[in-house]
Protein backbone atom coordinates (compact mmCIF):
# COMPACT_ATOMS: atom_id res chain seq x y z
CA UNK A 1 0.00 0.00 0.00
CA UNK A 2 1.34 3.97 -0.89
CA UNK A 3 0.40 6.82 0.83
CA UNK A 4 1.19 10.16 -0.30
CA UNK A 5 3.03 12.48 1.79
CA UNK A 6 4.35 16.27 0.84
CA UNK A 7 4.97 15.17 -2.42
CA UNK A 8 6.62 11.99 -2.43
CA UNK A 9 5.66 8.29 -2.21
CA UNK A 10 6.03 6.59 1.38
CA UNK A 11 5.19 3.27 1.36
CA UNK A 12 4.17 1.12 4.16
CA UNK A 13 4.45 -2.41 2.56
CA UNK A 14 8.39 -3.18 1.96
CA UNK A 15 7.28 -5.88 -0.15
CA UNK A 16 5.25 -3.93 -2.92
CA UNK A 17 7.92 -1.13 -2.85
CA UNK A 18 10.56 -3.32 -4.06
CA UNK A 19 8.45 -6.01 -5.69
CA UNK A 20 9.19 -4.28 -9.43
CA UNK A 21 13.24 -5.60 -8.69
CA UNK A 22 14.76 -7.35 -12.34
CA UNK A 23 15.52 -10.59 -11.24
CA UNK A 24 18.84 -11.18 -11.00
CA UNK A 25 19.32 -14.25 -13.67
CA UNK A 26 17.53 -11.73 -15.79
CA UNK A 27 20.62 -9.06 -15.55
CA UNK A 28 23.83 -10.95 -14.46
CA UNK A 29 25.89 -11.45 -17.24
CA UNK A 30 26.03 -15.35 -17.37
CA UNK A 31 22.10 -15.37 -16.62
CA UNK A 32 23.30 -17.18 -13.38
CA UNK A 33 21.13 -16.55 -10.29
CA UNK A 34 24.20 -16.21 -8.41
CA UNK A 35 26.65 -13.50 -9.13
CA UNK A 36 30.56 -13.97 -8.74
CA UNK A 37 32.38 -10.26 -8.56
CA UNK A 38 36.15 -10.65 -8.57
CA UNK A 39 39.38 -8.55 -8.79
CA UNK A 40 41.64 -6.22 -6.62
CA UNK A 41 40.82 -3.73 -3.65
CA UNK A 42 42.08 -0.95 -6.05
CA UNK A 43 43.08 0.05 -9.33
CA UNK A 44 47.12 0.45 -8.65
CA UNK A 45 48.67 0.98 -11.90
CA UNK A 46 47.44 0.24 -15.85
CA UNK A 47 49.34 -3.36 -15.80
CA UNK A 48 47.75 -4.89 -12.44
CA UNK A 49 44.29 -4.13 -13.70
CA UNK A 50 44.77 -5.35 -17.20
CA UNK A 51 46.91 -8.19 -15.86
CA UNK A 52 43.70 -9.10 -13.39
CA UNK A 53 41.63 -8.91 -16.21
CA UNK A 54 43.49 -11.37 -17.89
CA UNK A 55 43.63 -13.86 -14.88
CA UNK A 56 40.04 -13.34 -14.19
CA UNK A 57 38.78 -13.46 -17.88
CA UNK A 58 40.40 -17.56 -17.55
CA UNK A 59 37.23 -17.98 -14.59
CA UNK A 60 34.21 -19.20 -16.11
CA UNK A 61 31.95 -17.96 -13.43
CA UNK A 62 32.97 -15.00 -13.39
CA UNK A 63 30.27 -11.71 -13.64
CA UNK A 64 32.47 -8.99 -12.78
CA UNK A 65 35.78 -7.59 -12.43
CA UNK A 66 35.90 -4.90 -9.20
CA UNK A 67 38.68 -2.80 -8.50
CA UNK A 68 38.57 0.18 -6.56
CA UNK A 69 38.93 3.79 -8.35
CA UNK A 70 38.28 5.95 -4.94
CA UNK A 71 39.05 4.31 -1.95
CA UNK A 72 37.19 5.42 1.57
CA UNK A 73 40.21 5.07 3.60
CA UNK A 74 40.13 5.00 7.44
CA UNK A 75 43.20 7.11 7.81
CA UNK A 76 44.48 10.22 5.84
CA UNK A 77 47.79 9.44 3.72
CA UNK A 78 46.74 5.93 3.00
CA UNK A 79 46.19 5.65 -1.19
CA UNK A 80 42.99 6.79 -2.22
CA UNK A 81 42.59 5.45 -5.48
CA UNK A 82 43.76 7.00 -8.74
CA UNK A 83 40.53 8.43 -10.21
CA UNK A 84 40.27 9.57 -13.56
CA UNK A 85 43.13 7.25 -14.85
CA UNK A 86 41.90 4.35 -13.09
CA UNK A 87 38.51 4.08 -14.84
CA UNK A 88 40.71 4.25 -18.40
CA UNK A 89 42.44 1.48 -17.40
CA UNK A 90 39.33 -0.33 -16.75
CA UNK A 91 37.72 0.35 -20.14
CA UNK A 92 40.90 -1.11 -21.50
CA UNK A 93 40.56 -4.15 -19.79
CA UNK A 94 36.93 -4.10 -20.98
CA UNK A 95 38.04 -3.62 -24.64
CA UNK A 96 40.75 -6.23 -24.54
CA UNK A 97 38.79 -8.91 -22.55
CA UNK A 98 34.85 -8.66 -23.00
CA UNK A 99 34.46 -8.22 -19.25
CA UNK A 100 32.44 -6.62 -17.01
CA UNK A 101 33.41 -3.94 -14.44
CA UNK A 102 32.29 -2.80 -10.95
CA UNK A 103 33.14 -0.19 -8.87
CA UNK A 104 32.33 2.11 -6.12
CA UNK A 105 31.05 5.20 -6.19
CA UNK A 106 30.76 7.59 -3.02
CA UNK A 107 29.10 10.53 -4.45
CA UNK A 108 27.37 12.25 -7.69
CA UNK A 109 30.64 13.15 -9.52
CA UNK A 110 31.86 9.55 -9.18
CA UNK A 111 28.46 8.59 -10.76
CA UNK A 112 28.55 10.71 -13.65
CA UNK A 113 32.46 9.43 -14.63
CA UNK A 114 31.49 6.08 -13.92
CA UNK A 115 29.11 6.34 -16.44
CA UNK A 116 30.80 7.81 -18.97
CA UNK A 117 33.94 5.51 -18.82
CA UNK A 118 31.10 2.25 -19.44
CA UNK A 119 31.39 0.71 -16.27
CA UNK A 120 28.74 -1.92 -16.16
CA UNK A 121 27.82 -2.12 -11.98
CA UNK A 122 28.37 0.21 -9.93
CA UNK A 123 27.99 -0.66 -5.85
CA UNK A 124 27.81 2.28 -2.57
CA UNK A 125 30.12 1.19 0.35
CA UNK A 126 29.54 0.54 3.49
CA UNK A 127 30.98 3.73 4.96
CA UNK A 128 28.67 5.54 2.32
CA UNK A 129 25.47 3.52 3.35
CA UNK A 130 25.43 5.08 6.52
CA UNK A 131 25.22 8.59 5.25
CA UNK A 132 21.71 9.89 3.53
CA UNK A 133 23.35 12.60 2.09
CA UNK A 134 25.35 10.85 -0.14
CA UNK A 135 22.81 8.30 -1.06
CA UNK A 136 20.86 10.42 -1.86
CA UNK A 137 23.25 12.31 -4.28
CA UNK A 138 24.09 9.08 -5.64
CA UNK A 139 20.16 8.05 -6.36
CA UNK A 140 19.97 12.08 -8.17
CA UNK A 141 23.03 11.24 -10.14
CA UNK A 142 21.39 7.54 -11.18
CA UNK A 143 17.87 9.00 -11.92
CA UNK A 144 16.74 7.62 -15.47
CA UNK A 145 19.87 5.54 -15.77
CA UNK A 146 19.45 1.35 -16.24
CA UNK A 147 22.53 -0.06 -14.43
CA UNK A 148 22.86 -2.95 -11.64
CA UNK A 149 23.76 -1.29 -7.89
CA UNK A 150 24.86 -2.90 -5.10
CA UNK A 151 24.19 -1.28 -1.82
CA UNK A 152 26.36 -2.38 0.90
CA UNK A 153 25.48 -3.17 4.07
CA UNK A 154 26.41 0.36 6.44
CA UNK A 155 29.42 -0.10 9.15
CA UNK A 156 26.90 -0.20 12.04
CA UNK A 157 24.45 -3.12 12.34
CA UNK A 158 21.35 -0.54 11.18
CA UNK A 159 19.08 -2.26 8.93
CA UNK A 160 17.43 0.59 8.56
CA UNK A 161 20.19 2.76 6.96
CA UNK A 162 20.23 -0.19 5.14
CA UNK A 163 16.45 0.07 3.91
CA UNK A 164 17.13 3.44 3.55
CA UNK A 165 19.77 3.20 1.00
CA UNK A 166 18.22 0.91 -1.22
CA UNK A 167 14.96 2.60 -0.97
CA UNK A 168 17.12 6.07 -2.14
CA UNK A 169 18.40 3.79 -4.77
CA UNK A 170 15.43 2.70 -6.03
CA UNK A 171 13.71 5.28 -5.78
CA UNK A 172 15.92 6.31 -8.77
CA UNK A 173 14.23 4.13 -10.83
CA UNK A 174 17.24 1.45 -10.56
CA UNK A 175 15.38 -1.72 -10.62
CA UNK A 176 18.36 -4.40 -11.25
CA UNK A 177 19.27 -3.82 -7.52
CA UNK A 178 21.00 -5.92 -5.19
CA UNK A 179 22.52 -6.10 -1.53
CA UNK A 180 25.97 -7.08 -0.39
CA UNK A 181 26.71 -8.50 3.55
CA UNK A 182 30.57 -7.13 4.28
CA UNK A 183 29.63 -7.37 7.74
CA UNK A 184 30.09 -4.92 10.87
CA UNK A 185 32.04 -3.14 12.93
CA UNK A 186 32.53 -4.59 16.10
CA UNK A 187 34.33 -3.90 19.29
CA UNK A 188 33.67 -7.25 20.89
CA UNK A 189 36.77 -9.41 20.27
CA UNK A 190 36.46 -11.07 17.11
CA UNK A 191 38.81 -12.84 14.35
CA UNK A 192 37.05 -11.52 11.85
CA UNK A 193 37.72 -7.75 10.72
CA UNK A 194 34.24 -6.75 9.99
CA UNK A 195 31.75 -9.28 12.16
CA UNK A 196 28.92 -11.14 10.33
CA UNK A 197 25.26 -10.58 11.09
CA UNK A 198 24.13 -13.08 9.11
CA UNK A 199 20.61 -12.21 10.68
CA UNK A 200 20.26 -8.84 9.58
CA UNK A 201 20.95 -9.97 6.08
CA UNK A 202 18.65 -12.96 6.20
CA UNK A 203 15.90 -10.30 7.69
CA UNK A 204 16.39 -8.04 4.91
CA UNK A 205 16.41 -10.53 2.35
CA UNK A 206 12.92 -11.85 4.43
CA UNK A 207 11.11 -8.40 3.78
CA UNK A 208 12.12 -8.14 0.22
CA UNK A 209 11.98 -11.53 -1.73
CA UNK A 210 12.94 -10.37 -4.70
CA UNK A 211 16.30 -8.47 -3.68
CA UNK A 212 19.37 -10.30 -4.29
CA UNK A 213 21.59 -10.36 -0.97
CA UNK A 214 25.30 -11.27 -2.20
CA UNK A 215 27.98 -11.80 0.22
CA UNK A 216 31.64 -10.08 0.19
CA UNK A 217 33.48 -12.99 2.60
CA UNK A 218 36.55 -10.45 1.95
CA UNK A 219 35.51 -7.56 4.25
CA UNK A 220 34.23 -9.60 6.38
CA UNK A 221 37.52 -12.12 7.31
CA UNK A 222 40.23 -9.34 6.50
CA UNK A 223 42.73 -12.57 6.60
CA UNK A 224 42.85 -14.89 3.66
CA UNK A 225 42.81 -17.95 5.42
CA UNK A 226 39.58 -17.26 6.74
CA UNK A 227 37.91 -16.47 3.59
CA UNK A 228 36.69 -20.06 3.09
CA UNK A 229 34.60 -20.52 5.64
CA UNK A 230 32.88 -17.10 4.95
CA UNK A 231 32.40 -17.81 1.74
CA UNK A 232 31.08 -21.48 2.06
CA UNK A 233 28.36 -19.87 5.29
CA UNK A 234 27.40 -17.71 2.78
CA UNK A 235 26.68 -19.70 0.48
CA UNK A 236 25.27 -22.33 3.01
CA UNK A 237 22.77 -19.82 4.09
CA UNK A 238 21.38 -19.44 -0.08
CA UNK A 239 23.00 -15.92 -0.34
CA UNK A 240 22.96 -14.90 -4.06
CA UNK A 241 26.12 -14.96 -4.98
CA UNK A 242 30.00 -13.79 -3.81
CA UNK A 243 32.17 -10.64 -4.23
CA UNK A 244 35.95 -11.84 -3.65
CA UNK A 245 38.90 -9.52 -3.33
CA UNK A 246 41.56 -10.82 -5.60
CA UNK A 247 44.83 -9.53 -6.73
CA UNK A 248 47.77 -10.52 -9.27
CA UNK A 249 49.79 -10.36 -6.52
CA UNK A 250 48.63 -9.57 -2.80
CA UNK A 251 51.63 -9.78 -0.81
CA UNK A 252 52.19 -6.36 -2.30
CA UNK A 253 48.89 -5.01 -2.56
CA UNK A 254 48.51 -1.30 -2.36
CA UNK A 255 45.13 -2.06 0.07
CA UNK A 256 43.82 -4.78 2.02
CA UNK A 257 46.98 -7.16 1.50
CA UNK A 258 45.64 -9.37 4.07
CA UNK A 259 42.56 -10.17 2.52
CA UNK A 260 43.30 -10.68 -1.11
CA UNK A 261 43.88 -14.19 -2.86
CA UNK A 262 46.22 -14.26 -5.62
CA UNK A 263 44.23 -14.87 -9.14
CA UNK A 264 45.55 -17.19 -10.33
CA UNK A 265 44.55 -19.66 -7.03
CA UNK A 266 40.53 -17.93 -7.51
CA UNK A 267 39.56 -20.88 -9.83
CA UNK A 268 40.79 -23.63 -7.34
CA UNK A 269 39.10 -21.48 -4.60
CA UNK A 270 35.59 -21.52 -5.95
CA UNK A 271 36.13 -25.39 -7.25
CA UNK A 272 36.63 -25.80 -3.32
CA UNK A 273 33.16 -24.59 -2.01
CA UNK A 274 30.27 -26.74 -1.71
CA UNK A 275 27.81 -24.82 -3.24
CA UNK A 276 24.06 -26.22 -2.42
CA UNK A 277 20.97 -26.49 -4.38
CA UNK A 278 18.43 -24.13 -2.78
CA UNK A 279 15.88 -26.70 -2.37
CA UNK A 280 15.23 -30.45 -3.55
CA UNK A 281 12.14 -31.84 -4.87
CA UNK A 282 13.63 -35.54 -4.15
CA UNK A 283 10.95 -37.46 -1.83
CA UNK A 284 12.93 -38.96 0.12
CA UNK A 285 14.66 -35.73 1.27
CA UNK A 286 11.26 -33.98 1.61
CA UNK A 287 10.15 -36.50 4.48
CA UNK A 288 12.93 -36.49 5.90
CA UNK A 289 13.01 -32.58 6.20
CA UNK A 290 9.64 -32.91 7.23
CA UNK A 291 10.14 -35.61 10.10
CA UNK A 292 13.21 -33.21 11.09
CA UNK A 293 10.71 -30.09 11.34
CA UNK A 294 8.17 -31.97 13.31
CA UNK A 295 10.71 -33.26 15.89
CA UNK A 296 12.20 -29.13 16.39
CA UNK A 297 8.27 -27.31 16.72
CA UNK A 298 7.79 -30.40 19.58
CA UNK A 299 10.83 -29.23 20.70
CA UNK A 300 10.49 -25.70 20.60
CA UNK A 301 6.79 -26.61 22.38
CA UNK A 302 8.57 -27.94 25.12
CA UNK A 303 11.07 -25.44 25.82
CA UNK A 304 8.30 -23.47 25.99
CA UNK A 305 6.68 -25.26 28.57
CA UNK A 306 9.62 -25.23 30.69
CA UNK A 307 10.49 -21.47 30.29
CA UNK A 308 6.85 -20.96 31.66
CA UNK A 309 7.27 -23.47 34.43
CA UNK A 310 10.82 -21.58 35.33
CA UNK A 311 8.97 -18.42 35.25
CA UNK A 312 6.65 -18.92 37.13
CA UNK A 313 8.80 -20.38 39.81
CA UNK A 314 11.09 -17.19 39.76
CA UNK A 315 7.95 -15.33 40.43
CA UNK A 316 7.18 -17.76 43.29
CA UNK A 317 10.67 -16.85 44.56
CA UNK A 318 9.66 -12.53 44.28
CA UNK A 319 6.92 -13.90 46.66
CA UNK A 320 8.74 -14.71 49.33
CA UNK A 321 11.81 -12.52 49.28
CA UNK A 322 9.03 -9.40 49.62
CA UNK A 323 7.78 -11.10 52.24
CA UNK A 324 10.68 -11.39 53.86
CA UNK A 325 11.60 -8.37 52.51
CA UNK A 326 15.04 -9.68 50.93
CA UNK A 327 16.79 -7.93 47.23
CA UNK A 328 15.50 -9.15 44.11
CA UNK A 329 19.48 -9.12 43.33
CA UNK A 330 21.84 -11.63 44.35
CA UNK A 331 25.29 -11.28 43.52
CA UNK A 332 26.76 -14.51 44.48
CA UNK A 333 23.74 -16.48 43.51
CA UNK A 334 23.56 -15.00 40.16
CA UNK A 335 27.69 -15.33 39.36
CA UNK A 336 27.05 -19.19 40.52
CA UNK A 337 24.10 -19.53 37.94
CA UNK A 338 26.24 -18.65 34.77
CA UNK A 339 28.91 -20.04 35.66
CA UNK A 340 27.27 -23.60 36.63
CA UNK A 341 24.88 -23.55 33.14
CA UNK A 342 28.14 -22.37 30.83
CA UNK A 343 29.89 -25.31 32.68
CA UNK A 344 27.26 -27.23 31.76
CA UNK A 345 26.88 -26.02 28.64
CA UNK A 346 30.76 -26.81 27.53
CA UNK A 347 30.12 -30.25 28.79
CA UNK A 348 27.04 -30.77 26.30
CA UNK A 349 29.01 -29.33 23.72
CA UNK A 350 26.75 -25.94 23.65
CA UNK A 351 28.53 -22.50 22.25
CA UNK A 352 29.35 -21.10 25.87
CA UNK A 353 29.07 -17.79 24.61
CA UNK A 354 25.33 -18.37 23.40
CA UNK A 355 23.93 -19.57 26.59
CA UNK A 356 25.52 -16.90 28.38
CA UNK A 357 23.43 -14.55 26.31
CA UNK A 358 21.08 -16.68 26.90
CA UNK A 359 20.72 -16.68 30.59
CA UNK A 360 21.70 -13.09 30.10
CA UNK A 361 18.58 -12.80 28.71
CA UNK A 362 16.52 -14.73 31.10
CA UNK A 363 18.02 -13.12 34.11
CA UNK A 364 16.87 -9.31 32.48
CA UNK A 365 13.56 -11.18 32.24
CA UNK A 366 13.63 -12.95 35.64
CA UNK A 367 14.60 -9.84 37.26
CA UNK A 368 11.75 -8.10 35.40
CA UNK A 369 9.02 -10.74 36.83
CA UNK A 370 10.27 -10.03 40.43
CA UNK A 371 10.17 -6.49 40.59
CA UNK A 372 6.61 -6.61 39.13
CA UNK A 373 5.70 -9.08 42.23
CA UNK A 374 7.35 -7.12 44.74
CA UNK A 375 5.51 -3.72 43.64
CA UNK A 376 2.26 -5.98 43.62
CA UNK A 377 3.38 -7.07 47.48
CA UNK A 378 4.03 -3.60 48.07
CA UNK A 379 0.53 -2.34 47.42
CA UNK A 380 -1.18 -4.93 48.89
CA UNK A 381 0.63 -4.73 51.90
CA UNK A 382 -0.19 -0.56 51.91
CA UNK A 383 -3.34 -1.63 51.59
CA UNK A 384 -3.81 -3.75 54.59
CA UNK A 385 -1.98 -1.63 56.67
CA UNK A 386 -3.83 1.53 55.47
C1 LIG B 1 35.94 -2.39 -1.00
O1 LIG B 1 35.09 -3.10 -1.54
O2 LIG B 1 37.13 -2.36 -1.31
C2 LIG B 1 35.52 -1.56 0.16
C3 LIG B 1 36.11 -0.44 0.50
O3 LIG B 1 34.51 -2.13 0.80
P1 LIG B 1 33.61 -1.69 2.05
O4 LIG B 1 32.76 -0.56 1.59
O5 LIG B 1 32.82 -2.94 2.30
O6 LIG B 1 34.53 -1.36 3.19
MN1 LIG C 1 39.01 -3.63 -0.02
Amino acid sequence: MATKCHGRLFYTNMNILLSDLVPLHAWSPKGNPSLLISGPCSAESRKQVLQSAYHLSQIKELDYLRAGVWKPRTRPNSFEGHGQPALEWLQEAMEETGLKTAIEVANGEHVESALKAGISLLWVGARTTVNPFSVQEISDALTGVDIPVLVKNPISPDLNLWLGALERIHSAGIRKLGAVHRGFTSYDAHPYRNAPRWEIALQLKGMIPHLPVICDPSHIAGKRHLLKDVAQRALDLAFDGLMIESHPNPEVAWSDAEQQIRQEDLGEFLGALNHRENRSEEQVFLDRLHQLRLLMDSLDEDMLNLLERRLRVTEEIGRYKQEHNVTIFQLERWNEILSSRTRRAKELGLDPTFIHKFWMALHQEGIQVQARVMERGEEETAKVSG
